[in-house]
């Protein structure tokens, strides 16, 4: 495995797998840009010193093969504009409509020094999600080095993120920066974690987050858990919950994470008091309410001022954090005070020496919404990949390089 800094691409064509899956509105507008802002460093590496950039990725969820709605055709006008910020054309920025054949093939072996070529939307080969190695060859083709900077994917064995590596020599297939730099931080925090290290765990459902929870017990110190449930756990501990969200079936698995935690020292932490509402909506009537005594006809929908207090607390001694999920509907703003609040927190214990890593769709969308994202050492951009690092699996995406 070579590092990607160290490698000098002069000469060299790049295949590089970024995740250029971004959402769009109905008139092909992108309007979160930044899984492709994110990969732009490491495509002005390999044009600044020489080579030229062979970029594939995949686009939502196409099923029946090509079409227009999933083409990346609609990223070219955006991706020219950030690999020419000025607005000139000094990057040169090509398409080929589809990932293999003859176009592909052509325009990548004529592509010359300093310019990119984007390939059509690998999913509309079933064969890329399938990992299909005669596939993952025919790619391989197109560049003579082989670059991943999609960690988004990382958790796929696809044949682009881990089957395609086979086809390139150790020193000739790497993680571009992005990926390298998301590898880092989420080692630094499972396998160097500074103590105490916190984990703070919201979002809506426990059997999504048992397996996190489970591989923390073995290195946090402390686990926070928020968000819609908590309420598993405290109905399980004998609370009263009223109408707040609670899975029946995970309740003997809560009890059994508790019973773990104990054993294993762990402290973790439940919200004492919740913001209670009468009903699932932006204008209902709110109290604060002891968490495990909510009335019938009421729920949970953020953890409340006692709540903030304690979690604060433990998030400003802690010299690790992960967090990975909401303390509440943060997307209706009677409901998000405690997520921004454990924000803030995150925050400073930052700035007081503290390595905090966010990861997870809706952590990182409340880190941005509340301008927190720089205060933060990390903002993981893979949600998936992240949550599965973190339940202890091997990425098919980062095994594939390092093998
Ligand atoms: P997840 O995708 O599992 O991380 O869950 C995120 C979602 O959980 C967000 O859309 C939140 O609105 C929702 N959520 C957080 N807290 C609660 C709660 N107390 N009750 C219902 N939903 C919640």
């Amino acid at each position: 495995m070579s590092t990607f800094s160290d490698f000098n691409f002069a000469g060299h064509k790049a295949l590089v797998r970024v995740d250029f899956n971004v959402p769009l509105d109905d008139k092909f507008n992108i309007t979160d840009d930044t899984r492709m802002s994110a990969t732009i460093p490491t495509i002005k590496k390999i044009l600044a010193d020489g080579g030229s950039a062979i970029l594939m990725s995949h686009f939502g969820r196409p099923k029946d093969g090509p079409t227009d709605k999933y083409s990346l055709k609609h990223l070219v006008k955006h991706l020219h504009e950030l690999l020419n910020p000025d607005g000139g054309n000094i990057t040169k920025v090509f398409f080929a409509d589809d990932c293999i054949g003859e176009q592909a093939s052509i325009t990548a072996s004529t592509l010359r020094a300093g310019e990119v070529l984007l390939l059509e939307n690998l999913r509309f080969y079933k064969e890329e999600e399938k990992g299909d190695k005669d596939f993952a060859e025919k790619l391989s083709k197109l560049g003579d080095v082989y670059v991943n900077d999609a960690f988004g994917t990382a958790h796929r064995a696809h044949a682009s993120t881990a089957v395609i590596a086979q086809f390139f020599a150790a020193d000739k297939k790497m993680f571009g920066l992005l990926m390298e730099s998301e590898v880092k931080s989420a080692e630094k925090v499972l396998h160097e974690a500074e103590k105490p290290f916190t984990a703070i765990i919201g979002g809506a459902k426990v059997s999504d987050k048992i397996l996190i929870i489970e591989n923390l017990l073995q290195r946090a110190t402390d686990i926070i858990i928020g968000g819609g449930m908590a309420y598993t756990f405290l109905k399980a501990r004998g609370g009263k919950i009223g109408g707040s969200l609670c899975e029946d079936d995970r309740l003997q698995t809560a009890l059994d994470i508790l019973e773990k935690a104990k054993q294993k020292n762990v402290s973790i932490h439940l919200p004492e008091d919740s913001i209670i509402a009468d009903k699932f909506a932006a204008d209902a009537n709110t109290k604060n309410c002891p968490s495990d005594q909510i009335p019938d006809g009421w729920m949970g929908l953020d953890i409340g001022l006692k709540a903030i207090g304690i979690f604060s607390e433990v998030i400003r001694n802690s010299k690790t954090i992960l967090w990975n999920g909401p303390m509440g509907v943060f997307e209706m703003e009677k409901f998000q005070g405690g997520t921004k609040a454990i924000a803030l927190s995150v925050a400073d214990a930052t700035s007081k020496g503290a390595f905090s890593l966010v990861g997870g769709g809706d952590s990182v969308s409340a880190v941005n919404q509340f301008h927190l994202a720089d205060k933060v050492s990390y903002v993981s951009t893979g949600g998936g990949a992240m949550l599965e690092y973190f339940e202890g699996k091997v990425l098919p995406g980062i095994a594939a390089i390092k093998e």
